[in-house]
Order: structure tokens, then sequence, then C-alpha cells
């Protein structure tokens, strides 16, 4: 479907400057093919009036578990500990593979409506993800959760072997692709950790992991190892084929250098730092770095919602207040951060307006009054925006949601599904 957004106000920005303009985009075969004019005849199968509304890239959210939307505001105010090991992973082992696509789609659901277009998610359910990304229009990159000991134990092998026939079934996807995802250094084994690397290489695929997200965390591989979680990952040649790092909230001196020099791409959960009582991640410093910062919420169990405007606004405070500098990671770094830093991350043709990249974008409506008067539209993303303003996502071209309403999926079915799996695993 050709699709002219017309006259509409949009953020067009690239790695070190943005505009803000009143425009034509031009979307052709799911690409932004023109901005302000097209080359040759173009006939619109539909056009959208831009008058009062504002387009931006769509959002992009990189570190998640969407299945996990089931257990909403079902663990809260607990310790680390008691909320993962205690309530969380007890209540997965009752969740059916049903159980997690509703989860899933429950928070494409959420996703689209804050304007978010792609997600990272780490999933523990074969193929529940992808199914729900593609039965609600959403671009996602998938990976499945793999924890064990070593390459020879059962579970550690079932696992990989769902990663890999995951990746087989629905690689053709156009918007789907695939990380391996080593969840953690505490749930994996030095042995399984080296045989997902090879694994990695064969497949070529980039690794999503959780990194360094809490003190004990780096206590226990100090002790173990002798190392900082990065400083063991990297002496096992962990991020040779790229990699999403979830957290980094404790780093120390030598693991800003690594994470840098080896191109990692740090996803910033702000919310369920400060949830789960993990602390702030040292964000001025990596930005000061060179190191590539994204945006995740995590999960609705520990955020609790996957709405990514409200962990924008918590970046782009919380660093003013904790360096006592209100020059502290500006509006524009946590645009980026959400946007284009997100889709480099990803490895994905998103997150600009730009001519040549996939059409994914969020339109808000500015007839709200957070959004007025509109002196400062990248403020006003970052600082007054709460995602209720996204009215319209397009995704690769695809129209998911028009005037707040979805076109693939029948939200008041999700609630009730969502709300008898609730019941059954209380
Ligand atoms: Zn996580």
């Amino acid at each position: 479907m050709n699709i002219k957004l017309e006259n509409i106000l949009a953020v067009i920005s690239d790695e070190r400057e943005y505009e803000i303009e009143e425009t034509d985009i031009f979307i052709k075969d799911g690409i932004i093919q023109g901005i302000g004019k097209f080359d040759g005849e173009f006939k619109a199968d539909k056009i959208v009036d831009g008058k009062d509304k504002l387009a931006v890239p769509g959002l992009i959210n990189c570190h998640t578990h969407t299945y996990m939307s089931v257990f909403r505001n079902i663990a809260d105010d607990l310790s680390f500990d008691d909320w993962l090991f205690k309530n969380i992973m007890p209540r997965e082992d009752k969740l059916s593979n049903e159980d997690a696509y509703w989860g899933a789609l429950l928070a494409c659901v959420e996703m689209i409506k804050t304007g978010t277009t792609c997600f990272l998610d780490m999933h523990m359910f074969k193929n529940q993800t992808a199914r729900a990304a593609v039965d609600s229009g959403m671009r996602a990159v998938i990976s499945r959760g793999l924890s064990g000991e070593n390459r020879n134990d059962e579970g550690s092998v079932r696992r990989i072997n769902e990663a890999l026939e995951e990746f087989d079934e629905w690689k053709d996807k156009e918007k789907l692709s695939f990380m391996l995802a080593p969840h953690a250094i505490y749930t994996c084994g030095t042995d399984y950790i080296e045989f997902i690397i090879d694994k990695a290489k064969e497949y070529n695929l980039p690794l999503h992991t959780h990194l360094s997200e809490t003190r004990y965390e780096v206590s226990e591989a100090k002790k173990n190892y002798n190392m900082t979680p990065v400083q063991y990952l990297d002496s096992l040649g962990f991020f040779e084929t790229g990699t999403v790092a979830a957290h980094c909230v404790h780093l120390e001196d030598i693991d800003f250098d690594i994470l840098k020099e080896k191109n990692v791409s740090v996803a910033l959960n702000p919310i369920s730092n400060m949830k789960l009582g993990n602390g702030f991640a040292p964000v001025c410093k990596m930005i000061d770095k060179g190191i590539n910062i994204c945006m995740g919420t995590d999960s609705a169990a520990s955020n609790n919602s996957l709405n990514l405007f409200s962990d924008m606004n918590h970046t782009a405070l919380i660093h003013k207040g904790l360096n006592e500098n209100a020059q502290a990671v500006n509006a524009f770094e946590v645009f980026k951060a959400a946007t284009i830093n997100g889709a480099k991350a990803l490895k994905i043709n998103s997150g600009q307006i730009k001519v040549g990249k996939a059409a994914d974008i969020a339109i808000l409506d500015l007839n709200c009054p957070q959004m007025r008067p509109k002196n400062n539209i990248m403020a006003a993303l970052s600082y007054s925006a709460n995602g209720s303003e996204v009215d319209t996502v397009i995704i690769g071209g695809d129209i998911v949601m028009e005037n707040r309403k979805l076109s693939y999926i029948d939200e008041k079915e999700v609630y009730d599904k969502v709300e008898k799996i609730a019941e059954k695993i209380k």
C-alpha cells in the first residue's frame, strides 16, 4: 500500500542533529521513499492528514520479556532475589505455550499503543513471541532465553535446540530477526556460555544477555573468576558477533573500555533497575565513552509497563538529579537512545524518518494539553509525552493502528484471555 503522510510535522534526525519540519512523507513497499517530494509518480492508496499530528520514528524497545506481561503487578516491592527466584520463576513453570502467546500479545498491544514499533524479546516459550509479533504486525528481534550448566545437560541442549529451531522456522519473516540469549552469567555455566558463543558464530547471530545488573552479580563474579562480569564474558570471546547487554548498572572503569572497544550496545532499563532496587546505570560516563546506549523497558513484572516514553522520561531526569547537573543526558540523547541507537543495536533498517529506511513511524496527536504549546518538540517527547498521544502506528509500511484502533488484534479478547491466565497462576 502506498501511503502519503500529508503536511505533517516530523522529527528528521541523524546521530548528530535533528530538525522538526512540516512535510509530506511518501511510503511505498514498506520503505520511506520520499520526504517533501517523491521522484516520479506516486499514487497514494491512503492519505493521512497531518494536521495537528507529529510523525516520529517508531520507538525501539531493546530489552523486554513479552510473555511476562501476564505477571504484571503480581510480585511487587520485593528484593531482586525474592522477586526472581521465589515469585517469577515458580510461576513461569505454570504457564503453557498458549498462555505465553497471550501475554506476548498483551505486550504488543501495549507497545503499539505507546509508539513502539520494534522490540527485542527474551522469552522461554518457543514460537510464541514470533506468533504474537506476526499477528500484531510488529517488528521484533526474538531470542530464546538460555540457562544451564554445560553443553551436555538435557535442559541446556533442549533450550538451545528450541532457539535454533525457532530461528529456522521463522527466519524468512520480513519483520523478524533473531539473537541467542544466554540469560546471565549467574544462570549459565562457563561451558554452556562457550557453547552458545560457538553457535552464535556458526549461525551468525548476535547475543542478548543480562549483564552487571546487581551488585551481587558483580561481587560473585569477582569471587568466582577474579574478574568483573564484563571482563569475564570478554575473556570467553562473548562480544564477537554483536551484543545487546541489558542493564550494565554496576560497571568498573575497565568495563567501559571493553564495552566501547567491542561495540556492545547497552540497553538501559531505568525503571526496572529502580523498581528492583538495583541502582542507576552510569549513563553519563557511557555517553562520554561513546558506548551505544539504547532503551529497554524490561518486563511488565519489573517496570510495570512497556511504555518506552516513561523510560525515556526517567532516563532524562534521573541522571540530572543524580549528577546534580541539569545538562546531563539531554532530551535528544534520550530520543536517540529510543530510536536510532536502538536500530543500530538490533541491526535493523529503522529508527529514523529518512529516505531508504523502513516505514516504522508513530504518529502522535498534538491536541493534548501536555503537548501544548509546541515550544520545543524534542523536549516534549522526552519530558512531557506519556505515550497516550500515540494515535496511529505504521510498521514496515503497514498501518497496525489507526486513530488508536488496532488493525489486527481484538483488544477485548486479549484482556479476557489474560485475566483467565492470571486467575490460573495466582
Ligand atoms: Zn530482563
